[in-house]
């Protein structure tokens, strides 16, 4: 059956409402690349803004198989039973590539998936990381719209995706395992100084003291790094997040964080760089675009590019043809 599309009005007050059906379509509207679509999705988005910003965005990062499911499923519901909402989201940049979402997997987190204050959204799935990013970011205001007010933002630690859901939370929270091995060392060097928080799962059974081991380690690592917050100090954690221990744990260092970020007026001022900083990539990606799409610079570029491999002009000189050509000179 066709479905009807709804009105702006039908939109927004489904949205704010409540009603996850609304919200989800709402979603898929931001999602879809037709430029009827994003007009519509644009004008909801814009009635809905003075709805937007009452949460915690918390970015959840590690490995494959450093629990990241079970951890958001534990900690969710935990949310849930305290009377939050929790919106999920999951940021995966290799669905742009294979279509195909490692993240976000509603039948990884069954039991919240069922629970009616809790929210589960894959990762969009096309386009550029770039439009992910978009894409994403538009999905966090429209479940702030929708009063989810703790948004849990998953993404796998390959590559460029932890930088970029660190551009888009308050809090950024890195899961470890003990004993994943070397080749996990360069991933770590790296995302360590996003972190606000390092916790180090599967802290049960045997692997207790391990933990608590690495836990000690990390502490003495983090000494030593610029912290990724203002006026915040980030620790090593540990938790099972199959038993549930230390969870709750982990949820009041996030409160008490969001305490101390909001009297310092860190917390907003976050938001805000983040917002202006959005503003600017799609700025450059807009212009980038437009440049690319020239037909002009399409018919000239690789004939200036030869001329730049060959030696007859400098690459300051080709760009600054390019630019004119551009420009319309
Ligand atoms: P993800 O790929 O990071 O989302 O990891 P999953 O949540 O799918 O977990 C990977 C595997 O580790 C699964 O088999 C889980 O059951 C297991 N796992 C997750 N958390 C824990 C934990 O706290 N303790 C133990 N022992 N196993 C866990």
């Amino acid at each position: 059956a066709v479905r009807r599309q709804p009105s702006i009005d039908e939109y927004v007050q489904g949205v704010l409402s409540g009603n996850r059906v609304m919200l989800s379509r709402a979603i898929t509207l931001i999602e879809s690349n037709l430029p009827a679509h994003m007009e519509l999705a644009q004008e909801i988005l814009k009635q809905l803004l003075p709805h937007t910003g009452k949460s915690i965005r918390v970015g959840i990062t590690g490995v494959p198989g450093a629990g990241k499911s079970t951890f958001i499923e534990a900690l969710g519901c935990q949310l849930c039973n305290k009377g939050h909402k929790v919106a999920v989201l999951a940021v995966d940049p290799s669905s742009t590539v294979t279509k195909g979402s490692i993240l976000g997997d509603k039948t990884r987190m069954e039991q919240l998936s069922r629970d009616p204050r809790a929210f589960i959204r894959p990762s969009p799935s096309s386009g550029t990381l770039g439009g992910v990013t978009r894409k994403s970011r538009e999905t966090i205001l429209l479940c702030e719209a929708g009063g989810y007010d703790v948004l849990l933002i998953e993404t796998v630690g390959v590559g460029q995706s932890e930088v970029t859901v660190r551009s888009m939370v308050d809090f950024f929270l890195l899961l470890m395992i003990t004993g994943a091995g070397d080749e996990l060392q360069g991933m770590k060097k790296g995302v360590i100084e996003l972190a606000d928080a390092i916790v180090i799962n599967k802290a049960d059974g045997d692997n207790k003291q391990k933990a608590l081991m690495a836990k000690v380690d990390y502490d003495r690592i983090l000494h030593f790094l610029r912290p990724a917050t203002e006026g915040w100090v980030t620790k090593g954690h540990t938790c099972s997040a199959y038993t549930g221990e230390g969870v709750e744990d982990v949820w009041r260092m996030i409160e008490k964080f969001q305490d101390v970020t909001a009297a310092s007026g860190i917390f907003e001022r976050r938001r805000r760089t983040q917002m202006l900083s959005w503003v600017q990539s799609m700025v450059h990606e807009y212009l980038q675009t437009l440049f690319m799409n020239h037909p002009e610079v399409i018919q000239k570029k690789p004939i200036i590019e030869q001329d730049v491999i060959e030696g007859r002009i400098s690459a300051t000189m080709a760009v600054k043809n390019l630019i004119e050509i551009f420009e319309g000179h």
